[in-house]
């Protein structure tokens, strides 16, 4: 072929290949629009996943009559006159070329009335190409459908995904703005059914109840810095005990942008650093607020991008305003339901008793310095007897001195077993109120952190050897198994090919020296199953979580009380002694304060 200048049409259309890539890439460059425009109504109606037709309304400034065709022509924009304005950018639009790149892709009505005229103007365009227009009585704001998307683009078309699919992302994204914009109101439609609303009441908190519901709502903590920091973060990030398997709930906003930042977004996983399982994330909403000059928001058509001038500033000011709003209010109890807190309160306070005149400050700090050490590298929790020699509950004083490996700091206060209920539960009291402790949560968080620390500081787990035991497995399961032997030899699985489908089992991780291998392995199979493709992240974060679990004492096991005192010595020094592995409490709390409330003694 010889060298020849594209034709315009031709131009556009790839052009628009950047911008418009599905239906909710069109959805988002006109609510966008719409937003710039100033409105405070926008209504998004959906058919066909996108596909048939949107509708996007609002209720903004308008375009002026003898300014819209140039609105659809390429690189035609009221929000940017020269290149320095760019770094004062204050709009979502500036690179203008959404409208003409939609256009050159559909068959597109605009209905439009400028703030400052009396009537309308409306115009049909076919791939770009302006069919008719004409004035029309109209309110102010503007109207514009876009009918069969991708209808002069075969190769596009072919590359959409399923009709849900597009619904779901159009349905997230209109979502994601409404948190963003909390004063404008957002109305979704999908093929005539209202999917969702924002009231435009300005609170945050309202449209995070509609997007995410009640359940979740109340398991969200609100995020805030100081009102004098340059770099402002607000929003709202889950409670530990609120997670997802994909970081897909992660939505950052920076000057009202939502961006895909991976840096940033591991900043939000990084500020739960101990609190959540390897594989599990929190949900958040976050806004970040900066000066527009220390930011670059032309790196990519979709402007879902942005650099910052100082990333390491922006990512350190997250993730601290982060942890410090999980670390703060999972620690206050928070008085969500009538008769127990969801946590135990670690704060000074709590922690200087709330019987005065029983437990002096003496006894309890002499009680913090001589808590029983060591309990970190056993496998069981103690049998007390054992490990202790004839260590006195009653009397700290009677622990040997120097005994031990250095201890890990102290997470909650020191507790005293007094039963067990239900065979599950263990009832302790503190300086501050009363536990309700699940043994086999609690002991899954200890053998998870002891599994972990073992993890991080050795190539290998130590391994229990065994017996040969022969696993007869379907062909799947044997698949299964040959492809993630290597990973399951780093936790101590060592399973050697023995005839078709069949392996012997040589050793197992020694937390689970009691346990019956073949069982562990049919569940460690059965958690594989699970998913198609997940990531090695994931198969590992199963493989230690199948492992924990199995190691941990069952619910409906009757425990001494020397065992419940040792579970809970090490459960005190565990790093999230809140949560399972999994995320779930491990405890409930109730405070002296609260119980005195629920006797009427108050
Ligand atoms: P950009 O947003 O980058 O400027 P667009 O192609 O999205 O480029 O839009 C071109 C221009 O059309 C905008 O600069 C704006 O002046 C006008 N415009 C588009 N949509 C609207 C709307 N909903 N309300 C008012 N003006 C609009
Ligand atoms: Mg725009």
């Amino acid at each position: 072929m010889s060298i020849q200048i594209l034709d315009e049409d031709v131009v556009s259309q790839i052009a628009a290949g950047e911008v418009v890539e599905r239906p909710a890439s069109v959805v988002k460059e006109m609510i966008e629009n719409s937003l710039d425009a100033g409105a405070d109504f926008v209504r998004v109606e959906v058919y066909g996943g996108g596909r048939r037709m949107i509708r996007v309304s609002d209720n903004g400034t308008g375009i002026p009559s003898h300014e819209v065709e140039l609105a659809f022509a390429r690189h035609a924009t009221s929000k940017l006159r020269t290149i320095t304005d760019l770094n004062a950018i204050r709009t979502l639009g500036f690179r203008g070329e959404a409208l003409s790149s939609i256009a050159s892709v559909s068959q597109l009505n605009i209905t439009t009335r400028f703030e400052g005229e009396d009537m309308g103007i409306t115009l049909r365009l076919e791939g770009g190409h302006i069919q008719q227009q004409r004035p029309i009585g109209s309110p102010k704001g503007t109207v514009i459908e876009v009918e069969n998307l991708f209808y002069n683009t075969p190769a596009r078309l072919k590359f959409l995904k399923k009709e849900a699919t597009e619904k779901r992302h159009i349905a997230s994204l209109v979502t994601r703005y409404g948190l963003a914009y909390p004063d404008v109101r957002f109305v979704l439609e999908q093929d005539g059914r209202e999917v969702f609303h924002s009231t435009g009441s300005g609170e945050l908190a309202d449209v995070l109840l509609t997007a995410h519901g009640l359940d979740d709502f109340k398991n969200m903590f609100e995020v805030r810095t100081d009102s004098d920091s340059r770099i402002q973060v607000y929003g709202y990030t889950s409670s530990p005990s609120l997670n997802r398997a994909d970081r897909g709930r992660i939505a950052l906003f920076v000057n009202g942008r939502w961006i895909q930042d991976t840096s940033l977004t591991y900043a939000v996983i990084q500020a739960y650093h101990t609190l959540l399982m390897t594989g599990r994330y929190p949900i958040a909403v976050l806004m970040i607020d900066l000066p527009p000059n220390e930011l670059d928001v032309n790196v990519h058509p979709t402007k879902a991008e942005v650099r910052f001038q100082n990333p390491d500033e922006v990512f350190s000011v997250v993730q601290r305003a982060v942890r410090r709003a999980v670390i703060d209010q999972s620690q206050t109890p928070a008085l969500r339901h009538r008769h127990f807190n969801d946590m135990p309160d670690l704060s000074e306070r709590a922690l200087v008793g709330w019987r005065p005149e029983q437990e002096s400050a003496h006894q309890l700090s002499a009680g913090l310095q001589l808590d029983s050490p060591g309990d970190f590298t056993r496998q069981r929790f103690s049998t007390d007897a054992d490990d202790h020699g004839d260590y006195d509950e009653d009397d700290p004083t009677s622990i040997p001195d120097g005994m031990g490996t250095p201890q890990k700091p102290r997470t909650l206060p020191l507790l005293r077993v007094v039963g067990q209920v239900g065979a599950s539960y263990i009832i302790a009291e503190g300086p501050a109120g009363m536990y309700l402790i699940d043994q086999h949560a609690a002991h899954e968080r200890i053998l998870y952190e002891q599994f972990m620390a073992e993890y991080d500081e050795q190539e290998h787990m130590s391994q229990y050897t065994l017996a040969a035991q022969t696993l007869q497995l379907s062909a799947p399961e044997a698949r299964l198994i040959e492809e993630n032997s290597d990973t399951l030899r780093v936790f101590g699985f060592t399973l050697e090919p023995f005839g078709p489908n069949t392996f012997v089992i040589r050793s197992i991780p020694a937390m689970l020296a009691d346990s019956e291998p073949l069982e562990i392995m049919t569940r460690i199979i059965e958690d594989l199953e699970q998913e198609k493709d997940p990531g090695q992240d994931a198969i590992e974060a199963k493989i230690v979580l199948r492992v924990c679990k199995q190691a941990a004492v069952k619910a409906g096991q009757v425990l001494s009380h020397d065992e419940m005192q040792g579970l809970i010595r090490q459960l005190e020094r565990t790093d999230s002694p809140l949560t399972c592995p999994h995320g779930r409490p491990t405890m409930i709390y109730m405070s002296g304060d609260q119980l005195a409330r629920e006797f009427g003694r108050t």
